[in-house]
């Protein structure tokens, strides 16, 4: 069974960045329902057990046909969602630090190049869904997905993650979703994604 992670910091901790109602909403009624829809779908059948959503989606084959667009978005919702809160945490470094710093000075130039490549995926993803800094085989790339889905069913991991659905941003920024890809580089934990890095290169 799936858990709601518990967020580790107040709702008003990213603001004005993002704010507080945001968080509340985003947080305690969409992340939570990606939760209860897929312990919902996953009742009764082995994946059930499972207390991680990328486990769940490393074991897709296993879901009923019926189920799997279900379980796609629901899992992918609740992995993306759990990424998302933890790069977040207030602190840390406001850059890349250590080997993933050096990774992505030699993938994409320079920081600064990396982030303009992150925004512009973001701010072209057509609807819902995310951008993504990932590692593909021994590789950084800058993706982005529709909807929930999770770049892990695509084999990739996912180390830096940005929410474009509406609900993630509207109340702060209405229709300026450059303007909130912008912004999120001020509340950004490099040292989380670093660690994310660190754990997937060991
Ligand atoms: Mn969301």
């Amino acid at each position: 069974m799936i858990k709601l992670k518990e967020l580790a910091y107040d709702y008003d901790a990213l603001a004005p960045v993002i704010g507080e109602e945001t968080v509340r909403i985003h947080h305690d009624k969409h992340h939570q329902a990606y939760v209860d829809n897929l312990n919902k779908l996953l009742e009764g059948s082995e994946l059930f057990e499972l207390e991680c959503p990328v486990e769940v989606l490393k074991n897709i084959d296993k879901v009923d046909e019926d189920k799997k667009q279900g379980v796609i978005n629901n899992a992918g919702g609740v992995a993306n969602h759990n990424l998302y809160w933890r790069e977040l945490t207030p602190g840390g470094s406001k850059e890349p630090v250590g080997a993933l710093k050096e990774a992505i000075e030699k993938t994409f130039g320079s920081f600064d190049a990396f982030k303009e490549e992150f925004q512009k995926a973001g701010a072209s993803r057509f609807g819902s869904g995310w951008a993504w800094l990932v590692i593909d085989g021994d590789e950084l790339k800058v993706i982005s997905t529709p909807n929930q889905d999770s770049p892990v069913l695509e084999g990739k991991k996912p180390i830096l993650g940005n929410d474009v659905w509406e609900h993630a941003y509207y109340l702060d920024y209405q229709n300026r979703r450059p303007d909130y890809l912008k912004a999120f580089w001020d509340i950004v934990n490099w040292d989380v994604v670093g660690e994310e890095y660190d754990k997937f290169c060991k």
